[in-house]
């Protein structure tokens, strides 16, 4: 096997002669106005073996290790190009069909999510169910070869370009609320789906929410057991936590340039302080990101919860640095604007500390109401 830092060589000479060709860093959703530059992106990095380099190559990816992942993931930060188009697409659905999918699913989707000839969404949260993604009330009713879906999604990121959906829906209303869910591959097109734009505050429409109505969803589409689909969900969620606990490299870029934005200014004592915490603590997350691996696992949470909450910090303290000007249309109104989202999609930061004290620290449970 290729070593790590022969790899790390390559895909930095890599990235340096394509890099032309990348759209700006939009972390790991695609918003909607760059999805053609995505696309045309992730092909090129798709055809050069650096998208599914961990994944076996029996499933159309290069077979390498997570570690050389992880170094595919540093280099694209350190050039600020994305690593990947569709993150729900090669991180989620990917991840759980190698672990969950039939022989057919796997065939069906893996080569295809790589190429991305299939982009997929994940359809979890919904109006009444987000936190408690146990509560959600999406039904999918067994009727001979498929499943009747009706219900409503919400915050689906990425709803309106992808042809298919990640999609958790309650298949069995009389057990207890985590047995009776199943875990569903949706396509998107089927007759009965409607994806409508929602309108955040940054001004943009990156989530969509999404109606089904009597939507006859075919029964080869459940993955993993029938009303086990808790299990697949929260296999799901933890690659999703590790994933955005990779950003500290995109994180540490950030502190740089503010430190750079400080350069040759006179700044307030409170914010000079401020700035050498983010600094310490940004390298604190680093050094433990570095010892943690590339590996998700509960420990996710803890680096979910800290990068998002640092990058939130940062966001309001570029802004203070830039003075009045942030209340300008600008950089540091959009970045103000947008970093809220980071606490809350993949778990807010309050249900991140729930699961850090309870699985982590062995403290007593939550008392449920
Ligand atoms: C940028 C972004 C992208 C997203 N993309 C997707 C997507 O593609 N697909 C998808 O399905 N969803 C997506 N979401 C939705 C996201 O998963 C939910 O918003 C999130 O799980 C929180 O659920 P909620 O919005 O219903 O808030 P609620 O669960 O109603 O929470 C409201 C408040 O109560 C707090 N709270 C709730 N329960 C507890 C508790 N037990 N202890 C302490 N505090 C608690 C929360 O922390 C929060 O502050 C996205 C969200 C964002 C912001």
């Amino acid at each position: 096997m290729t070593s790590v830092d022969e790899f790390q060589a390559e895909a930095r000479q890599w990235i340096a002669a394509n890099k032309a060709h990348a759209p700006r860093d939009y972390g790991a959703i695609c918003p909607p106005d760059l999805v053609e530059q995505g696309l045309d992106w992730h092909r090129r990095v798709h055809a050069a073996g650096f998208a599914g380099i961990h994944w076996p190559a029996e499933f159309g990816g290069r077979g390498l290790s997570a570690d050389h992942n992880a170094a595919w993931q540093y280099e694209c930060a350190l050039a600020g190009v994305p690593s990947i188009f569709n993150m729900v697409g090669l991180v989620l659905a990917g991840q759980a069909i190698q672990k969950f999918g039939t022989p057919e699913q796997k065939a069906l989707h893996l080569a295809a999510t790589l190429d991305t000839t299939h982009v997929w969404c994940q359809l979890f949260s919904e109006p009444g169910a987000g936190s408690d993604l146990g509560g959600l009330s999406t039904k999918a009713e067994r009727d001979g070869d498929h499943f009747v879906v009706n219900g409503q999604k919400v915050w689906c990121s990425g709803g309106r370009y992808s042809n298919w959906g990640i999609l958790m829906a309650r298949t069995n209303a009389e057990a207890k609320k985590h047995d009776g869910i199943s875990f569903f591959l949706c396509p998107m097109d089927l007759p009965g789906i409607e994806v409508r734009p929602l309108k955040q505050m940054t001004g943009e429409a990156e989530f969509d929410e999404v109606f089904f109505t009597d939507v006859q969803l075919p029964a080869d589409c459940l993955l993993g057991p029938l009303h086990g689909g808790w299990g697949v969900g929260m296999a799901v969620l933890t690659n999703e936590r590790g994933h955005i606990g990779t950003s500290v490299i995109g994180l540490e870029r950030r502190l740089e340039a503010m430190a750079k934005l400080a350069e040759g200014r006179e700044l307030e004592p409170t914010d000079r302080q401020r700035l050498a915490r983010l600094m310490s603590t940004g390298t604190a997350f680093k050094a433990m990101a570095q010892r943690q691996g590339p590996i998700a696992s509960t420990a996710a949470s803890l680096m979910k919860l800290g990068i998002t909450e640092m990058m939130f910090e940062s966001a309001m303290l570029r802004a203070d640095i830039a003075g009045p000007e942030a209340m300008l249309d600008g950089p540091e109104s959009f970045g103000m604007l947008q970093a809220p989202g980071g606490r809350i999609a993949g778990g807010t930061s309050q249900v991140q500390r729930n699961i850090i004290g309870e699985r982590l620290l062995g403290l007593p449970r939550e008392p449920k109401g």
